[in-house]
């Protein structure tokens, strides 16, 4: 039901990359989990599969595939999709060599989305406590995500034969921009997002197409959002699914710490009322579902995966009982 390792996060220091940036979300959110159920074990991380140049053209494009087979090419992206302030100064410094294990772990990231969809398949239900790389191009990596892998993990499966149609909720803070444009011409794959309506990722900025089904959120409209989400899910009531992603970002939550998310500010129970609906509506369409982590930041974003966790832990330790 958890798919976590530790050696998954991204730890940018590792590689050199000294950006001011600290995830520990799932190794809290893990060792949290860990303390009321203490059978939870860390994933074998040895049997994922690595992704491969092949996986990531079925999601992108010939020049975004030509910047990741050199290395030079791919610091120039990956300075790019770590866009700030001081992050240009920051990847001048670093060493090819800490480019390309950079490359290897960001595909592991990857690989992992892959399997823990694949594994959800069976398991009906998973959490990867990692993933959600929702805003990277058909053409470059953008906003923190250097490619797309959720959708790289749907078409891998489809490719494979094991799925024909898939859906990816995305309940981010931030619109999942990049997986609307990777997938705006496959009607294979359906999207939703519900999102801040005037925060990043601007419309001045890059263009911006359309989910399948997109609901944008004024400041101030908090209350509105459970009623809103109902709906949206209800306008894919009548479709049928193989596997729903669920890109369950803890960002809209009132305590969240960065700046671009502050115009959602959901409270707690709002953001649990929220995972409770998207997992019952998957459950009742007994379509299989993976959840992966995508944005949260600061000291409390870990207690909104806590909180809805130790409740699907709690029921699946009753059923066996
Ligand atoms: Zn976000």
């Amino acid at each position: 039901m958890i798919f976590y390792h530790q050696d998954l996060g991204t730890h940018f220091i590792r590689f050199g990359i000294d950006l001011p940036l600290r995830d520990d979300r799932a190794d809290r959110v893990f060792s949290s989990l860990k303390e009321s159920f203490p059978h939870l074990e860390p994933i074998d991380i040895n049997s994922i599969p690595m992704l491969c140049q092949e996986d990531l053209a079925l999601v992108h494009s010939q020049e975004f595939l030509k910047n990741w087979s050199e290395l030079n090419s791919l610091k120039k992206a990956l300075k790019k999709t770590y866009e700030h302030k001081d992050s240009d100064k920051k990847f001048e410094k670093v060493s090819l060599e800490n480019v390309s294990a950079f490359k290897d772990h960001l595909l592991l990231q990857g690989a992992a989305t892959l399997s823990a969809l694949e594994m959800a398949l069976t398991q009906k239900f998973i959490f990867f406590l990692g993933g959600g790389m929702h805003h990277a191009r058909r053409d470059f990596g953008s906003g923190f995500c250097p490619f797309n892998d959720l959708v790289v993990a749907m078409r891998v499966l489809q490719k494979k034969g094991k799925i024909k149609r898939g859906l990816i909720i995305d309940v981010d803070a931030h619109m999942g921009d990049g997986t609307s444009e990777v997938t705006y011409d496959d009607p294979s794959i359906d999207t939703m997002s519900l999102h801040m309506a005037k925060q990043w990722p601007f419309q001045s900025e890059l263009s911006i197409t359309p989910s399948t089904y997109d609901d944008a959120f004024l400041p101030g409209e908090e209350e509105t959002y459970l009623s809103r989400l109902e709906k949206a899910l209800a306008f894919f009531d009548s479709r049928v699914y193989d596997a729903v992603i669920v890109v369950a970002g803890a960002d809209p939550y009132e305590l969240d710490t960065l700046p671009s998310s502050k115009d959602m500010r959901l409270s707690r129970e709002q953001l649990f009322a929220r995972d409770e609906m998207i997992y019952h509506w998957c459950q009742k369409k007994k379509v299989p579902q993976l959840w992966v982590m995508a944005g949260g930041y600061g000291d409390e974003a870990h207690t909104i995966y806590t909180q809805f966790l130790k409740k699907r832990l709690s029921e699946a330790s009753s059923a066996i009982k």
